[in-house]
């Protein structure tokens, strides 16, 4: 016996992780894939991101990642420096990742990444889109889920709110999700978004700002990340979209959303009040953060939230943003959403009948193989930033002095910063979701 390929699968969410396992799941031969999404199409927001093997090896299997790789930027190595002086601190080579994990590690534009993934989906006849329709409820989880869609009124779509039954309900409705709300609410949970303190500006520069500018275009042109570290806050930068754009994350103590709302996420950034907060950093750094056009700065509420005590309720699951949120100094929160795409389709490809006892198993394997694992990597995220952050204490003088011993070692041993660890990075890259839900399946339901 097999769990029947058309049962109905309806998944909340067509962000990274939503998208990525509507696509791993028709892969998988399920034949009934109906996705929700509140936003009227996939105007996917402008910015650069980080394009990990662990990502890469699962999006080669589900047929998009060649696209994507030929528009990205290949990553020789990892430039720390410090904010204040642009002198760097050390240089890790990831030339060595290709070998051990069959993978470069890129950073490309998030349209591409999250584009291609779409174009995937649309070429499979399981996948049917609702765009402009929100979930405002989830009446049950079990046996049957039961949600509400409430139609955008602004986008055209209109109609009246509807209920939908399905078979499996997947929340990928990111760090937001009202679904995660509506289970933990049933299960009288408590579990609270956590204010990370932090806000990061996004800016993109193109290559026709900086070409005139020798010590800019050489980083533009060059094939490493540079992160400037200084006291509570850090900038980090890469080339994407075949360097004709710079891509710039900072991340800096919030003082615009302390007094938001939980709701308030993005907003119009102050280029005076940024300007200011990077006042101590080195010139190079200033000159491009000068550059960014006035009234175009975005900058983003970091908000994560704390671990769940379960991901799974009945035939329901949540994945990605929805259930580990990150901060993003460890480069895997979409990443990590792919690798629950991967798992769950397959755990739920290998479910014995239809049962919702056996639905359930296999969504219970899902979160034994994913939970510890990405909020390991959500802890070494947040305390990486704090590592970074460091003020003149002696704990950053310790911090120096191990990336001193990095640099004279000629670039072995422990680099402080964990996204550019050798030992950190072996943890995240060589863990094959796939091929490890296929080798655990079995016995984790013995287990449950
Ligand atoms: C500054 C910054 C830098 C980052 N850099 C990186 C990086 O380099 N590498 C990396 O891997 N990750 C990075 N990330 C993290 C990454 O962007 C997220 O972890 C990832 O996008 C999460 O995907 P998701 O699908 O879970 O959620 P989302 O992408 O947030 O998608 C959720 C979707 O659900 C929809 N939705 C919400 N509510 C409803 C509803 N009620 N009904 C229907 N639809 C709904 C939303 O419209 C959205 O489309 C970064 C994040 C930040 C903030």
């Amino acid at each position: 016996m097999a769990i029947s390929k058309d049962i109905r699968i309806a998944i909340v969410g067509a962000g990274m992780g939503g998208l990525a396992t509507a696509l791993a799941l028709a892969k998988e031969g399920f034949t009934h894939i109906d996705l929700y999404e509140s936003a009227s199409d996939l105007g996917f927001v402008g910015a650069g991101i980080q394009l990990a093997p662990n990502m890469a090896r699962i999006l080669d299997r589900l047929g998009v990642w060649k696209p994507i790789a030929d528009d990205a930027t290949k990553m020789e190595g990892a430039s720390i420096r410090k904010g204040q002086s642009n002198e760097e601190l050390a240089y890790s080579s990831m030339m060595w990742i290709p070998e051990a994990y069959g993978y470069q590690h890129m950073v490309g534009h998030r349209s591409s990444l999250a584009g291609e993934i779409y174009e995937g989906c649309k070429r499979e006849k399981a996948i049917r889109f609702h765009f402009a329709s929100p979930i405002t409820d989830v009446k049950t989880f079990s046996p049957k889920p039961q949600f509400v869609v409430s139609p955008r009124q602004d986008k055209g779509a209109g109609g009246e709110p509807y209920t939908v039954e399905c078979d499996i309900l997947l929340g990928a409705d990111g760090v937001k999700s009202q679904t995660r709300s509506a289970m933990l609410r049933e299960l009288a949970v408590d579990a609270k978004v956590v204010d990370s303190g932090q806000a990061a500006y996004r800016i993109m520069l193109t290559r026709d700002q900086m070409k005139d500018d020798p010590e800019l275009l050489a980083l533009i042109e060059g094939n490493y990340s540079v992160r400037w570290i200084g006291e509570r806050k850090h900038i980090i930068a890469y080339p994407v979209s075949s360097k004709t754009i710079y891509n710039i994350s900072t991340a800096h103590p919030d003082t615009n959303f302390a007094a938001a709302p939980d709701e308030t996420y993005t907003t119009r950034g102050s280029k005076e009040s940024m300007l200011s907060v990077y006042s101590d950093f080195a010139p190079i750094c200033k000159k491009m953060l000068n550059m960014v056009p006035e009234g175009e700065l975005c900058e983003w509420k970091l908000r994560v939230h704390q671990p769940l005590p379960t991901w799974v309720h009945g035939t329901f699951a949540l994945l990605g943003d929805a259930c580990h949120p990150t901060l993003p100094h460890l480069n895997q929160g979409a990443a990590q959403a792919i690798e629950d795409a991967a798992v769950v389709a397959i755990a739920l490809a290998k479910t014995p009948d239809d049962s919702p006892e056996s639905i359930q198993k296999s969504l219970k394997v899902y979160e034994v193989l994913r939970k510890e694992r990405a909020e390991a990597c959500v802890a070494m995220a947040a305390a990486n930033g704090k590592d970074m952050q460091l003020g003149d204490g002696a704990a950053a003088k310790e911090r120096d002095e191990a990336f001193k011993a990095f640099r004279e070692s000629g670039g072995e041993g422990k680099v402080p910063d964990k996204a550019a660890d050798k030992g950190v990075l072996s943890f995240i890259y060589g863990w094959d979701a796939s091929a490890e839900t296929t080798a655990q399946y079995d016995e984790i339901v013995k287990k449950l």
